[in-house]
């Protein structure tokens, strides 16, 4: 029995393992000509502040386009691309476009932008992000950027002087996919985040009745208070998830249930259909967004 299982994953291993190789190599070469060909893309997710059912901002989250029209996902891409370096011209670029995007946006909203660890290695971030707020003109408490604990594990340089000389820049700092890692209460213990965003395996699994997961839920929120951050759920997919969420005092909410991550372009009728168009009228139509 065992003989014949072992010889049965044998034969079907190989040419799994071929079509992976092939895959690596043919996201690795997307990736490292996908600027120069013009393949990647910034798309934006909204943000809602559920107290007024506004959007409050968009989360920027690239997208890379395959040669057949298809699309490849970030979380195919974005490690190929922090293992071979590509994630440091990349980044930038996420970085510039989101950044010049949001300039154009009505000012009550703000853009946030993932940083990968690797963007903390070489030092030059802070200096990137001056200039880029300076050429952009967009004000720095419109700028949040998202890192995972990964960061704070690994201590790429110097990063709590960075994340430090970020903060004094007046950039909003946002922990992602909170409450996945590891030692995450350490962290947020030891470092000042202004936001803290919920994993969305939390939101996931609520409306199964799952008292666990509610307690679990309310707790991260409050902590997130007491820290004096605001807190963001993440993933919200059904009206079940958001009404349970309403109850808890989260700042803002996230998910497809609210809304997709969009190309720019569709920005502007997202937010007129979604009851905001007295605070943007004027505004939206003359940036021709
Ligand atoms: P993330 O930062 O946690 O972003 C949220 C992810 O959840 C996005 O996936 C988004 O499309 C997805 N999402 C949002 N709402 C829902 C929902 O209601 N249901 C479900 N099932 N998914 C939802 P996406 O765009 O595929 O990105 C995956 C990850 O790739 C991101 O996770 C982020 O870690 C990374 N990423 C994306 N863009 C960038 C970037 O520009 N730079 C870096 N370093 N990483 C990026
Ligand atoms: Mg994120
Ligand atoms: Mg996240
Ligand atoms: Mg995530």
């Amino acid at each position: 029995q065992a003989k014949l299982m072992g010889r049965n994953t044998c034969v079907t291993f190989t040419p799994d393992l071929e079509d992976k190789v092939a895959r690596r190599r043919h996201v690795e070469e997307s990736v490292v000509l996908g600027l120069a060909t013009d393949r990647f893309e910034v798309h934006f997710q909204p943000l809602i502040d559920p107290t007024s059912d506004q959007v409050a901002g968009f989360e920027a989250l690239l997208r890379l386009k395959d040669a057949d029209g298809s699309s490849i996902s970030p979380s195919e891409f974005i490690p190929i691309a922090e293992e071979n370096g590509e994630i440091m011209r990349i980044g930038a670029w996420v970085l510039e476009q989101s950044m010049r995007a949001a300039s154009n946006w009505p000012e009550h909203l703000f853009v946030s932008v993932n940083l990968s660890t690797r963007q903390f290695e070489d030092g030059k971030l802070v200096a990137q992000i001056t200039h880029l707020l300076k050429q952009t003109g967009l004000a720095p408490t419109r700028l949040e950027l998202e890192v995972t604990e990964s960061l704070l594990i690994e201590q790429a340089g110097n990063v709590s002087g960075q994340l430090d000389a970020l903060r004094d820049l007046g950039v909003q700092l946002s922990m992602d996919d909170f409450g996945t890692g590891y030692s995450s209460l350490g962290y947020l213990w030891k470092y000042n985040f202004n936001k803290l965003k919920i994993d969305r395996s939390f939101v996931m699994s609520l409306g199964e009745s799952d008292e666990r997961t509610q307690h679990i839920l309310d707790t991260i929120i409050m902590l997130g208070h007491k820290l004096n951050m605001q807190v963001t759920a993440e993933g919200i997919e059904t009206k079940e998830q958001a009404t349970y969420l309403r109850s808890l005092s989260c700042d803002h909410f996230q998910g497809f249930y609210y809304g997709k991550p969009m190309p720019e372009s569709e920005l502007a009728p997202y937010l007129m259909d979604n009851t905001v168009l007295p605070l943007l009228e004027g505004q939206m139509q003359d940036k021709s967004l």
